[in-house]
């Protein structure tokens, strides 16, 4: 399963700095290739690590905050210039569609492809994507405006005796931002092998991080630890801190395993 990994093409919060830009990471699960979340800039790291937009079909944004979704644009209209047929699917709830339309009909209205949006409502765990190998599921959030994760499964299809197929899981991995702590999540991430959580904050800051609906990195390790994670990436870096290594000294002592996010890594999942 070597084929299965995670890009990283962004890590930080809102504010880009001189190490971070805003959320996005391409999942790569055997030959199917996603993209969660388009802050700005996802687009010159992908282009930086020589990452072919070819195989990629799928799109998920987990909330309209514009760290997580302002490289859209840029993206879509580049894809068109890249003489782009095949379609491209949208998995977002339904506000995306209205805030981003326009733009495509200024910017990129003779484009030869197609954009097939999928409302999502991001309250409801559900599954929203299948195909013969992955599944995609919702994780609610808790933030300040609608939000979810996603939760990306490996499947395998077994016969059954009634000549029926089951859908077996070999593999899963969480994308948990922005949120702040919630247990309310654990049953859905519970066993995942990886879970990546924002930490935007350190301890000193929490109670910022509480008004503004974020994570400490103590929260991130207390969520992986209550789910029984195997491994824990965080990210979602304040633009306060320029040292992420706090970050990992205040989660590891909760969860062990726990391993930093920063721009252009490639985690095998
Ligand atoms: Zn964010
Ligand atoms: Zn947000």
């Amino acid at each position: 399963m070597a084929d299965s990994r995670l890009t990283i093409l962004g890590c930080g919060s809102a504010k880009p700095t001189k190490t971070t830009s805003p959320s996005g990471q391409l999942v790569d699960l055997h030959d199917k290739r996603f993209l969660v979340d388009c802050g700005e800039g996802v687009l010159l790291t992908m282009q930086r690590l020589g990452i072919r937009t070819g195989r990629l079909y799928s799109i998920f944004i987990s909330h309209l905050h514009g760290d997580h979704c302002f490289g859209l644009i840029g993206l879509l209209t580049t894809l068109s210039m890249l003489k782009r047929t095949q379609p491209m699917h949208i998995y977002a709830q339904p506000d995306l569609q209205k805030l981003l339309q326009p733009l495509l009909d200024y910017h990129c209205a003779d484009r030869q492809y197609d954009i097939v949006f999928h409302p999502i409502n991001p309250r409801k765990h559900e599954v929203i994507y299948r195909d013969r190998t992955v599944s995609v599921e919702t994780i609610p959030l808790k933030h300040g405006v609608p939000t979810c994760g996603f939760l990306f499964c490996e499947t395998r299809r077994v016969k059954k005796e009634d000549g029926s197929f089951d859908h077996v899981t070999r593999k899963k991995y969480a994308y948990c931002s922005d949120t702040q702590y919630s247990e309310k999540i654990v049953p859905v991430i519970d066993g995942v092998e990886t879970l990546y959580h924002e930490s935007t904050f350190l301890q000193s800051m929490e109670e910022r991080s509480k008004e503004v609906k974020h994570s400490t990195a103590a929260d991130a390790a207390k969520i992986a630890a209550l789910a029984h994670a195997g491994k824990l990436i965080l990210g979602h870096y304040s633009a306060r801190v320029e040292d992420h290594s706090l970050f990992l000294d205040e989660a590891k002592p909760i969860f062990e395993n726990t391993i930093l996010a920063e721009e252009n890594d490639v985690i095998e999942l």
